[in-house]
């Protein structure tokens, strides 16, 4: 059975609460380019945090880098992208519609009914040709062809042309990565499907140099770290599976490729979200060739020389932000309540506030106890304060948000300085001293766990 589509739902959940909102929307938008607003901003950031913990900070063989968007046009030339970085384009005589070739399956003819493009008996498709996908600008004030250069459609070209200076610099030896996290940019035929493909988004990609030989090792490993790490967001298990490469999907120059995909649900399903490559040394050596300029790397201990393979780990941190936006979706009932309720169930790490803070009434000095608290834990956990209307909506706007904890000062607050916790996802309640509100918070968020248990709290 097909999991249930909920973009829909997803899209206009993410504007109320101001997750994500479409671009100049007020222009009517752009349609493949999308704003993250105050509570997406901190999910992708937390994701984005999170990535660079797990793959630099926390290991001693992987450095960073944030390489500039606009790069020498020769490197376009040099990896391949002026020629090749093109799909199959089809338009459409009678509609003007434009449609990808190898993705006619998945699209729909603009004109009712809702058929196929070319299923509707004055369809006009006319025969497919390629269209290079990246956007191409012009460097400096004249609008020439000498100076034209594009906004890169991967960041991992930024990697290459730097291996040597990150090399030196660091006195890495092989094997040794290089990460980071930047915007690409591809004038995508058909984006679509919220923030799943727009012309506008941020890679997360690492380039692992290895000696030729151990690189299938290496690949197999870094395909097994990079399913952990997804798991390690919340990702239901069963929500995620790799995808071989096929021959026809191979690029020419990759000996090994693994998408791991996601089930976004409905007729989206499983799609890739992380993409895990033995590229060889097709890189370097095609910068080496391009640029005259050695790139191969000194192994003096074992007085050996050679230009590295690479085993690329490349994720979209948009695409892993909508995994977790569909993952996290729950709507269920509440007992002895009338209406249900709406949760996003984010793994509390990655959640975009981590508590509520809410007096019960607005007196009693209940809400400067309450003000108090939230200035404390602030300097610790993005906090939100609220004190309008009745507390069972105050929770339920916080549940919505995907807040894993509430903190609710009532009357036996400020009598014997002490407030209850609400859990988001079971609805339990325990009472702690105010003093020890920050810690108990702190070790829930460290054990990545966001329902009531009371060993974490002794
Ligand atoms: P697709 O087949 O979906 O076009 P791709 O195989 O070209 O993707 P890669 O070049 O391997 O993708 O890019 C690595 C990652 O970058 C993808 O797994 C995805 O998470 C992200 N990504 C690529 N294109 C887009 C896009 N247009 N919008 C958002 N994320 C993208």
């Amino acid at each position: 059975m097909p999991r249930p589509d909920v973009l829909e739902t997803l899209v206009s959940l993410a504007k109320r609460r101001g997750f994500i909102f479409q671009s100049s929307e007020i222009y009517g938008g752009t349609g493949s380019v999308w704003d993250y607003g105050p509570l997406g901003v901190e999910l992708k950031n937390n994701v984005k945090a999170r990535w660079w913990n797990a793959m630099v900070r926390e290991r001693d063989d992987v450095e960073g880098l944030d390489a500039a968007i606009l790069m020498h046009p020769k490197v376009w030339e040099a990896s391949g992208h002026v020629s090749g970085f093109s799909d199959p384009l089809v338009d459409c005589r009678a509609c003007k519609a434009r449609f990808r070739a190898d993705k006619l399956g998945d699209a729909a003819c603009p004109r009712k009914p809702s058929k196929q493009p070319g299923e509707h008996a004055d369809c006009q498709l006319t025969e497919p040709r390629q269209f290079n996908l990246m956007f191409k600008t012009f460097m400096g004030p004249v609008e020439e062809s000498a100076s034209v250069v594009y906004l890169r459609p991967e960041t991992a070209q930024g990697i290459f042309v730097n291996f040597l200076n990150v090399q030196q610099a660091t006195r890495q030896k092989v094997p040794f990565g290089i990460a980071q996290i930047g915007k690409a940019f591809r004038n995508e035929i058909t984006p679509g499907n919220f923030i799943f493909r727009t012309r506008e988004f941020e890679q997360m990609e690492m380039q692992f140099f290895v000696e030729p030989g151990t690189d299938m090792a290496h690949f197999e490993r870094w395909k097994q770290d990079r399913l952990e790490w997804l798991l390690g967001l919340g990702l239901d298990r069963d929500r995620l599976a790799f995808h071989q490469h096929t021959d026809k999907e191979l690029a020419h120059y990759a000996r090994a490729a693994f998408d791991i995909n996601f089930d976004f649900g409905g007729t989206l399903g499983f799609q890739e979200i992380e993409g895990v490559h033995n590229r060889s040394d097709f890189d370097l050596r095609q910068h080496q060739e391009y640029s005259s300029k050695k790139l191969e790397y000194v192994d003096q201990a074992n007085n050996k020389r050679y230009l590295p393979y690479v085993i690329e780990t490349s994720v979209g941190a948009d695409r892993v932000t909508l995994a977790l936006l569909v993952n996290a979706l729950r709507e269920e009932a509440v007992e002895g309540e009338q209406e249900g309720r709406t949760v996003m169930g984010f793994h509390p790490a990655l959640a975009p506030i981590k508590a509520g803070v809410f007096p019960l009434t607005k007196k009693d000095g209940q809400p400067e106890m309450a003000e108090r608290l939230a200035a404390a834990l602030r300097k610790r956990f993005p906090v939100f304060y609220d004190e309008a209307g009745a507390i069972g909506r105050r929770y339920r706007r916080q549940d919505e948000a995907g807040t894993p904890f509430g903190i609710t000062i009532d009357g036996d607050s400020t009598a014997n300085d002490s407030v209850t916790i609400r859990f988001r996802d079971d609805m339990g309640q325990i009472r702690v001293a105010t003093s020890r509100v920050a810690e108990v918070l702190g070790r829930y968020l460290e054990a990545d766990h966001a329902r009531a248990d009371s060993r974490l709290v002794e």
